[in-house]
């Protein structure tokens, strides 16, 4: 597995995956593992290493990414060799993006906002802090100090194609695009902060808005991108931009069949978004003239972080290592497996 020692690689596009430990539920049902992480970039899905009796035969498979972070990884640790790279890119005037991709329950939250799941909800350890705690100390670098940079957050979600501002008690915001094709959020709050703690605070109250309302916040946030961005100003002008994106479970898409038709058009909103991200990453890897970003609100919004020469990105695939989560888990190594 990787350690600390690992070299960071240099990449416009990184692409990473990471498995959970089988939590308290996977194991009182006796759910197996079926993951192993070989080697500091391989994943294997493979029959569980307990003699059962399988109702289906399980084939092995092999993936390869950038990295493989194995279920004894910390935050830290994945923070290290995804996102942390690209805050580099936002004070050399570039565009970042990082994005949590999964089926709901395999750790995206986790992996970017911090844990919410117990009662003394800590997201000081999520990516999103980790990175405003390094922009906060590349700010004080001489090089960077003298540029006398402002450092502003937003934080909304995209829920079946509207844009709602966290930072503002959910406000429904429009989407518009100008003559030169610069894509605005219109009202959307910029907050200026001026140290982590600023940011945690703004995490948190984002946060509460996000899932206020909802009988479970899981239900909610598996339908919906939360976008959190941290944006360097100076002279009020936009210098680069941040945005770490927990995206809507994948397995969403399958809700195309539903009976209900709510239901079933948010279904067809996550694929469409989760489709167009996949054709817009890759457009970039290749730069491609054309990125195909207004296929999606998720994408349109994010338009200027996908085109210019400075932009990168990574995506981290949270995956669930279960033998019953295993469909979900190879649709997403799959995916995953295509970004690039
Ligand atoms: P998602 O946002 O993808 O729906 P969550 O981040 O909410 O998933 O994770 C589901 C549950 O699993 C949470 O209780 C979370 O604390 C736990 N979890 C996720 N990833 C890890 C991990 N790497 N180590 C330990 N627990 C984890
Ligand atoms: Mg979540």
């Amino acid at each position: 597995p990787l350690t600390s020692n690992d070299a960071i690689e240099e990449h416009r596009i990184c692409v990473c995956v990471r498995a959970r430990p089988l939590n308290k539920k996977e194991l009182s049902v006796k759910d197996l593992d079926v993951i192993t992480i070989p080697s500091k970039d391989v994943v294997m899905v493979h029959e569980p290493k307990q003699k059962v009796d399988l109702t289906r035969f399980l084939e092995n498979q092999t993936f390869r990414f950038d990295y493989a972070f194995d279920k004894s990884s910390t935050n830290e640790m994945v923070y290290r060799f995804t996102a942390q790279p690209l805050v580099e890119t936002i004070f050399e005037r570039g565009m970042a993006t990082c994005f949590a991709y999964g089926q709901t329950g395999s750790g995206k939250t986790h992996t970017m906002g911090g844990d919410f799941s117990g009662k003394n909800q800590d997201c000081s350890k999520g990516i999103y802090a980790l990175s405003a705690r390094d922009v906060f100390l590349m700010l004080k670098k001489p090089v960077y100090k003298k540029l006398d940079l402002q450092v502003f957050a937003t934080f909304f979600e995209i829920y079946s194609g509207k844009v709602f501002d966290l930072l503002n008690r959910k406000a429904k915001l429009r989407v518009l695009e100008d003559g030169k094709q610069q894509v605005q959020v219109v009202g959307l709050q910029e907050r200026e902060v001026k140290c982590t703690e600023d940011v945690l605070k703004l995490i948190e109250m984002g946060n509460s808005c996000r899932t206020s309302g909802q009988t479970s916040a899981n239900a909610h946030s598996s339908r919906s991108h939360a976008v959190f961005q941290i944006i360097l100003r100076r002279r009020g002008k936009m210098h680069g931009k941040f945005s770490l994106i927990d995206l809507a479970g994948n397995e969403r898409g399958a809700d195309t069949s539903s009976a209900d038709r709510q239901t079933r058009l948010e279904g067809a909103e996550i694929n469409k978004s989760l489709l167009a991200l996949k054709e817009c990453i890759r457009a970039l890897g290749r730069n491609k003239p054309h990125t195909p970003f207004r296929a999606s609100k998720l994408t349109q919004v994010l338009r200027d972080s996908f085109i210019g020469e400075n932009s990168r990105t990574c995506m981290i695939a949270t995956i669930s290592p279960g033998m019953a989560s295993c469909e979900n888990t190879l649709n997403t190594l799959r995916y995953a497996n295509r970004v690039k």
